[in-house]
């Protein structure tokens, strides 16, 4: 019996694997076709001053619409794509897509919003990432001191060309967030060395703050931020009283479906008209 237990299982994850594969494969090749036939969008969520509740920037997340698959989460084909270099079309398409946006915002009468982008550490690291930045904010002449880009520590291990990279982007006036900050390998040598304007706190530390573990977590990563000068953003907030808590420990920023989902532009612009959101001036 064991032994045909032992084989059914083998059968049920040779199936399982042969499935994941599959899909892998297939998200593959349809991600090519994803720019071409104009599937993707961005969608927006607020970035708050925690005190005043004002908006003061916006984080663009990606979205694949497949015309059979539906709605492909970022969290399963950015991997993929890192993998078969398409992040690098994409991370441009995005990048181009949000300062876009952001300068329509600013025409509106927006004009101090800022735009925070993802790039993923083998984006970062193509030869021609700095050009291809430089060429986008530049022709949609965009003040790149409204554009951040959003880093994953992952960045951090390979460390003579991230500072390089790092320095580059810094001189060219765009700002640059360390993402999901306390989940990766962070050294404190690079924080301090590295040109980072923000720290974002990740969101499973802010879930439940009135977990002791969470807390201190919380309040180191806060007090390690303000202490080198930069600017803590607490991420995937739900509730009142995790503001209250980010507060007290003095947490000056933050954003979480408490203010807004992410949104597609015109629904942003609907808050804003509305007065859901307020800006900040
Ligand atoms: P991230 O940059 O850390 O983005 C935050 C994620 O948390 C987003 O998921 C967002 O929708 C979600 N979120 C926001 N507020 C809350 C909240 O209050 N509670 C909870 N539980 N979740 C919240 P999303 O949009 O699925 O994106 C997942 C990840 O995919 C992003 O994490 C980012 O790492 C990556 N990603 C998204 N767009 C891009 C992109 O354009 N380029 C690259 N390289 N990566 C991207
Ligand atoms: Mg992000
Ligand atoms: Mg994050
Ligand atoms: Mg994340």
């Amino acid at each position: 019996l064991a032994k045909e237990n032992g084989k059914n299982n083998y059968k049920f994850f040779n199936k399982k694997l042969n499935e994941d594969i599959n899909r892998k494969m297939l998200i593959e090749n349809e991600l090519r076709k994803a720019i071409p036939q104009n599937q993707l969008r961005l969608v927006y969520q607020p970035k708050v001053e925690l005190k005043s509740r004002k908006t003061y920037g916006m984080e663009a997340l990606l979205r694949w619409d497949h015309p059979s698959l539906g709605t492909i989460s970022p969290t399963e084909f950015i991997p993929l794509a890192e993998e078969t270099g398409q992040i690098v079309k994409i991370g441009e398409w995005v990048l181009k897509n949000a300062c876009n946006q952001m300068k329509i915002w600013h025409e509106k009468g927006y004009d101090s919003l800022c735009v925070s982008v993802n790039v993923s550490a083998v984006q970062m690291q193509h030869s021609d990432f700095i050009q291809m930045v430089k060429e986008i904010v530049n022709e949609i002449n965009i003040d790149p001191k409204y554009v951040e880009l959003e880093i994953t520590e992952s960045i951090m291990q390979n460390t003579k060309e991230t500072v390089e990279i790092l320095h580059e982007i810094k001189a060219i006036g765009i700002k640059t967030s360390i993402d999901d900050f306390g989940t990766g390998y962070s050294s404190l040598h690079l924080l301090k060395v590295l040109p980072i304007d923000t720290l974002k706190i990740d969101k499973s530390f802010i879930e439940d703050t009135s977990d002791v573990r969470n807390l201190s977590m919380v309040k180191t990563i806060i007090d390690i931020g303000k202490n080198l000068d930069m600017r803590v953003v607490a991420e995937g907030i739900e509730h009142e009283k995790q503001i209250q808590s980010l507060l007290k420990h003095h947490c000056d920023y933050g954003q979480g479906y408490y203010y807004a989902q992410p949104l597609p532009a015109q629904d942003i612009e609907k808050l804003l008209i509305s007065g859901e959101l307020m800006m900040k001036a």
